[in-house]
């Protein structure tokens, strides 16, 4: 069993099952962009509060470290150095980059990344027990800077039973790949 989980303006998931994507009754299986990860997090373009996609989206984060960076000069600058002074331009990839760096701001967008979406991941495996989790969109152009650290996290949040041939992933396939080919293609990697 594959868990796709796709980082973009959004967070779309989805479940392949010995080759097939899992859909659910009403087709909304895997989708834990909605999946509430805390209670007072920020509002969620659906109108909820602490969904998971409020925080850990690609444009979530973008949108959170520019928002942080207004009170701190020393990252603004850095931001517009990366940008050639368009901040809005801002990728999730160099956000992590600059955290990697040890500009705090960014340490501090990077680190609620690794919580939520960790903690989410985290209950996907206790619940499905999967074999892989590939993470794909703008988001998991981040890298290993994402990943390894979201891969510890989840380990030590399961059970050793849970997690141990466990395994976590960024997609090959182009950030545009739809979910249903990007599960479906995983799979065939396998
Ligand atoms: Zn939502």
């Amino acid at each position: 069993m594959v868990f796709f989980v796709g980082l973009g303006r959004g967070i779309g998931g989805g479940l392949a099952v010995n080759g097939r994507v899992y859909h659910g009754a009403t087709g909304t299986a895997g989708e834990i962009g909605h999946m509430i990860v805390t209670e007072d997090g920020p509002r969620c373009s659906c109108g909820g509060i602490g969904h998971l996609e409020a925080i850990a989206s690609a444009y979530a984060i973008v949108r959170t470290m520019i928002g942080l960076s207004v009170e701190y000069p020393e990252t603004e600058a850095a931001i517009r150095r990366i940008t050639d002074g368009r901040a809005e331009r801002i990728t999730v990839e160099q956000i992590f980059k600059l955290a990697a760096e040890g500009d705090q701001v960014a340490q501090r967008v990077v680190h609620g990344v690794h919580t939520y979406l960790g903690l989410a991941l985290a209950n996907i495996v206790q619940l499905v027990n999967p074999s892989m989790i590939i993470l794909g969109g703008p988001g998991a152009n981040a890298g290993e800077l994402l990943i390894a650290p979201l891969s510890e996290r989840i380990h030590e949040l399961c059970l050793p039973e849970a997690s141990q041939s466990l395994r976590v992933a960024q997609s090959s396939l182009g950030s545009e790949a739809p979910l249903v080919g990007a599960v479906t293609l995983a799979l065939q990697d396998l």
